[in-house]
C-alpha cells in the first residue's frame, strides 16, 4: 500500500475485489487552479435572474433523467449496491430538482421589508450567491450526497469544485458532464479527486463556503482549517438514529419499517436506524418478528438481492469489531453478523439483544448492517435513552396514536422525526435534513438548505431629497425627544400611537 497521498487511486470491485480502475490525484495546485476557473465562469452564471437559471437547470434535470439508468450503474458499481438502491440515489435528486425548480424563483427574489417608522424609503432582502462552493462527499451515497449539494449551489447562483470520495470517485465524477450536457456553462461545475489531502487544499482554496459530508472526526478537522480564514463551513456529519417502539405500535410495519430503515444500503446510511429501544410490553414479539424478517433478507454479492457488499472494507471490520465488543460484553446475537465468503464484503444483517449503554454499538456510529434493540420499561425511559447520545441526526417513533408520537417526537433532540415511518423523510424534498450535536448544524434539503447556499444582501433606499435627517449632526434637544418618541413609539400599533408620540416631539421634557 502506497503512503504517497497524490498516488492514483485505485479502485476495486466491492463484490469481488476485482480492479475497476486508476484514477489520478489532483494536487493543491490543481485544486487552486480548477476554483480560479470555476471563479471567472460563476460570474455570469450569477448575473441571471433566479427564473433564467432555474430554466437553464431543468436542461440538466433532463439529462439526469435520461441518463439514469447509466448513472445508476456508475452508483452500483463502485459501490456494490443493489441497483433499485443506486436508482433511488437518481429519483432523489430529480425531486429536488423538481422541488428547486418551482421554490427558486420565489425564494430568491427580492423580499421587501418595512421600514417602519423610517419612512419615505423603501428596503428589501436579495439572496446573492456565495461565489465558488467546495464540495466533499463522502462514499455511502456517492451520487446523491453530491448531487444535491451541487444543484442548490448552482440554484443560488454559486459555481462548484467538487471533491468525491477517494473510495467512489466515479459517480462524481460524471457531474460536470452532466451539467455541461444539460445546457449551463463549461467549467461552472469541476471535479477534483484525491484523499484527505486533496480535501484539505479545497478548504485552503480560497473558495467561498465550504459544504462537508462525513464524519464528525473530519469535520472537526475542516471546521479548524476553515477558523483562520474564517470561511463558512456547512457540516453533514454522522448519525446513530433511534427508533422508540411504544407499547400500541402496529408491530408488523414497526418490525418491517425498522428492519428496512436498518438494512438499506447495508446499513450505511447517514440515517439508519442504529438502536431500538422497545417498550418491554411489546420487545420479546417484536425481536420475534424482526428476526424472521432478518432471516428472510438475501444478502449477496450480486442478483437477486436485498442487501449488497458493504462498500470499503475497513468498514466491514469495524462493523465486526463492534459486533465482537457486544459478545465480549454479553449481547446476544440473534442471527447474521458474518461474512459470505473471504473475497467479497458481504455480512449478513444481524439482530441483536442484551445490548448496553457500554457497548459500542450503542455509544458509536457502527454504518454497517446491524441492528441492535434494547428493552426499555417505557416511553419515557425510550426517550431518556435516545436522548442520550452525542449525536442528533433522525429518529422515529412507531405508535398507533400519531399525535402522542409527535409529542414524544418534540422530546426527542434530533434534526428530524418521522412516525411510523422510515428513510421516507429523505425524499420529501421540502423537509430539511441535518442534525444537532455530533451530527452536524446545517441543512440540505427545504428552504433552508436552499439559503444556506445563499447569502442575504440588504438594500435600503433613500431617495435623497431632503439635504440631511434630523437625527444627524449637529445634536440638539430636538434630537434627544426624536429618540425619545422612537422609544414610545414602536411602529406596531398604528397611527394614532405615531401621532401621539410625534405629539411629544413638540413639548417640553427630559
Ligand atoms: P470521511 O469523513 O472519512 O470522508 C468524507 C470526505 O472527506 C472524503 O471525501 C474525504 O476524502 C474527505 N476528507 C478526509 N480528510 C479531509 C480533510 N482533512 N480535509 C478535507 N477533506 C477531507 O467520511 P466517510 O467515511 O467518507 O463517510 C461516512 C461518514 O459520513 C459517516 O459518519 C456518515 O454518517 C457520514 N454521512 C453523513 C451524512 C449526512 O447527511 N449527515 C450523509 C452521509 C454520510
Amino acid at each position: 500500500m502506497t503512503t504517497d497521498p497524490y498516488a492514483p487511486l485505485e479502485i476495486r470491485r466491492p463484490q469481488d475485489g476485482a480492479p475497476m480502475g486508476m484514477v489520478p490525484v489532483d494536487r493543491p495546485e490543481g485544486v487552486f487552479q480548477a476554483v480560479s476557473r470555476v471563479r471567472e465562469v460563476q460570474v455570469g452564471w450569477a448575473s441571471l435572474p433566479p427564473t433564467d437559471r432555474a430554466r437553464r437547470l431543468s436542461g440538466v434535470r433532463r439529462e439526469v433523467e435520461r441518463r439514469s439508468e447509466e448513472i445508476a450503474d456508475r452508483i452500483a458499481g463502485e459501490t456494490g449496491k443493489p441497483e433499485s438502491e443506486a436508482l433511488t440515489e437518481v429519483a432523489v435528486v430529480l425531486g429536488l430538482f423538481r422541488y428547486l425548480e418551482d421554490i427558486a424563483p420565489g425564494l430568491l427574489s427580492p423580499r421587501s421589508v418595512s421600514t417602519r417608522w423610517l419612512f419615505p424609503r423603501r428596503a428589501w432582502v436579495e439572496r446573492e450567491p456565495w461565489g465558488v462552493i467546495g464540495i466533499i462527499s463522502p462514499w455511502n451515497y456517492p451520487f446523491v450526497l453530491t448531487m444535491e449539494p451541487v444543484i442548490t449551489a448552482l440554484f443560488g447562483g454559486n459555481g462548484v469544485v467538487l471533491k468525491p470520495s477517494e473510495f467512489t470517485p466515479f459517480s462524481g465524477a460524471v457531474i460536470p458532464d452532466l451539467v455541461e450536457a444539460g445546457g449551463l456553462p463549461e467549467d461552472l461545475v469541476r471535479v477534483v479527486q484525491g484523499r484527505g489531502p486533496t480535501g484539505a487544499a479545497l478548504v485552503e482554496s480560497g473558495v467561498d463556503r465550504i459544504h462537508f459530508t462525513g464524519s464528525p472526526a473530519t469535520g472537526r478537522k475542516i471546521l479548524a482549517a476553515a477558523a483562520p480564514r474564517l470561511l463558512p463551513v456547512s457540516l453533514e456529519l454522522g448519525g446513530k438514529d433511534p427508533a422508540l417502539v411504544l407499547e400500541d405500535a402496529n408491530l408488523e410495519r414497526a418490525a418491517r419499517g425498522i428492519v428496512f430503515g436498518s438494512f438499506f444500503n447495508a446499513g450505511q446510511t447517514c440515517v439508519a436506524t442504529e438502536r431500538v429501544y422497545v417498550v418491554d410490553a411489546v420487545h420479546d414479539a417484536f425481536v420475534r418478528r424482526v428476526v424472521e424478517l432478518t432471516r428472510e433478507l438475501r444478502a449477496g454479492p450480486v442478483g437477486s438481492i436485498d442487501i449488497g457488499p458493504m462498500t470499503v472494507p475497513f468498514q466491514l471490520e469495524l462493523v465486526e469489531a463492534h459486533l465482537a465488543d457486544a459478545r465480549e460484553k454479553g449481547a446476544e446475537i440473534l442471527c447474521g453478523g458474518e461474512r459470505i465468503d473471504p473475497a467479497s464484503n458481504v455480512l449478513t444483517p444481524a439482530v441483536v439483544t442484551e445490548v448496553t449503554s457500554e457497548m459500542k454499538l450503542i455509544s458509536e456510529e457502527t454504518f454497517g448492517p446491524v441492528l441492535p434493540v434494547v428493552r426499555v420499561r417505557d416511553e419515557e425511559e425510550a426517550v431518556e435513552r435516545a436522548n442520550a447520545q452525542s449525536f442528533g441526526l433522525f429518529a422515529s417513533v412507531w405508535t398507533g396514536d400519531a399525535e402522542r408520537g409527535v409529542r414524544v417526537a418534540r422530546r426527542l433532540r434530533a434534526g428530524g422525526v418521522s412516525i411510523n415511518d422510515t428513510l421516507a423523510h429523505w425524499s420529501v424534498a421540502g423537509l430539511p435534513m441535518g442534525g444537532v450535536g455530533e451530527s452536524g448544524f446545517s441543512r440540505v434539503h427545504g428552504e433552508e438548505g436552499l439559503r444556506d447556499f445563499t447569502r442575504a444582501r440588504a438594500i435600503l433606499v433613500n431617495k435623497g431629497r431632503r439635504s440631511r435627517d434630523p437625527w444627524w449632526y449637529p445634536y440638539t434637544p430636538f434630537t434627544r425627544r426624536i429618540v425619545r418618541a422612537l422609544i414610545r413609539w414602536d411602529g406596531r400599533d398604528g397611527i394614532r400611537r405615531l401621532t401621539g408620540a410625534l405629539g411629544g416631539l413638540f413639548r417640553r421634557g427630559p
